[in-house]
């Protein structure tokens, strides 16, 4: 175990990406707040996770709330004494063409995908620059890298997360906190699920490797992130996306 005393908040823990990256945490030995606005979900999973189950602390988080943000961010510290890895996987998607995309609909995914990300980063890093020690780890997405078609609010976004993952690597560096961004491609979740199968069909035949990636290949390199064998990367952009973007 690579992690074994360590202490991690995964923003969006109830499924999907976040469900793995929370397993793969917590079998390293790491104790993971996973916070989510669907409790329910969250617990449902963890109740099936005997082995991991002691590790993972269900926690609401709605990260479009700052006041609950900066809570859960301190509330964590107090309790347990230290926050060593942050991983802000929270996201939604509100596709549509650029001329018809409504305001609202722009701004909740700029809101919960990228000002989220940067309400805990901010909450993470005065508590991490503090201990002089962290792992700050966003998911983008290679939308955020090439820019999708239908998802100019969500590649803003995520573009966003990309550049304020340089500047605050940038920042923290020195203090020993590391700030990286995992870009996954196409991934098999709830989201790509509502996606329609002749677009997912589609999709296959472009990737390289000629199929979706699974949630636990997103998370292994999350954890390579958050452990050891990364402790000289800093401002990067991984992707996870069988061949993709080349
Ligand atoms: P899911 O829709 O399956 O899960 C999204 C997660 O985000 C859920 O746990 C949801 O929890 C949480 N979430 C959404 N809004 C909020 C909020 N306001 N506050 C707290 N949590 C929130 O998506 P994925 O697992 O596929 O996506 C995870 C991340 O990976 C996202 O950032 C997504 O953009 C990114 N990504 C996904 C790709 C894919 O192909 N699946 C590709 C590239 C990037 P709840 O609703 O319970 O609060």
């Amino acid at each position: 175990m690579t992690l074994q005393e360590q202490v991690a908040i995964v923003t969006g823990g109830s499924r999907g990406i976040g469900r793995a990256i929370c397993q793969v945490l917590a079998r390293e030995g790491a104790t993971v707040i996973a916070a989510t606005r669907d409790l329910d979900t969250l617990r449902q999973w963890i109740r099936d996770e005997p082995a991991v189950r002691e590790r993972i602390v269900p926690t609401t988080l709605d990260v479009t709330n700052r006041t609950l943000v900066d809570r859960v961010v301190d509330e964590t510290v107090e309790r347990f004494g230290r926050l060593d890895i942050l991983v802000n996987n929270a996201g939604v998607t509100r596709d549509g063409l650029i001329m018809s995309m409504e305001d609202d609909q722009f701004d909740e995914v700029i809101n919960t995908n990228l000002r989220g990300a940067f309400w805990t980063t901010r909450a993470a890093c005065r508590h991490m620059v503090r201990a002089r020690r962290g792992r700050i780890i966003n998911i983008s997405s290679v939308s955020g890298v090439s820019g999708n078609a239908g998802q100019a609010n969500y590649s803003a976004a995520k573009a966003g997360l990309i550049g304020m993952t340089k500047a605050v690597a940038k920042e923290v560096a020195k203090r020993g906190v590391s700030c990286n961004a995992v870009a996954p491609g196409f991934i098999e979740t709830a989201m790509t699920d509502a996606l329609p199968e002749k677009l997912k069909g589609q999709v296959k035949a472009i990737v390289p490797m000629q199929r979706f990636g699974l949630p636990a290949e997103v998370a292994a390199v999350v954890a390579f992130l958050a452990g050891p064998g990364a402790s000289y990367i800093t401002g990067q952009v991984f992707l996870v996306d069988g061949g993709l973007h080349t």
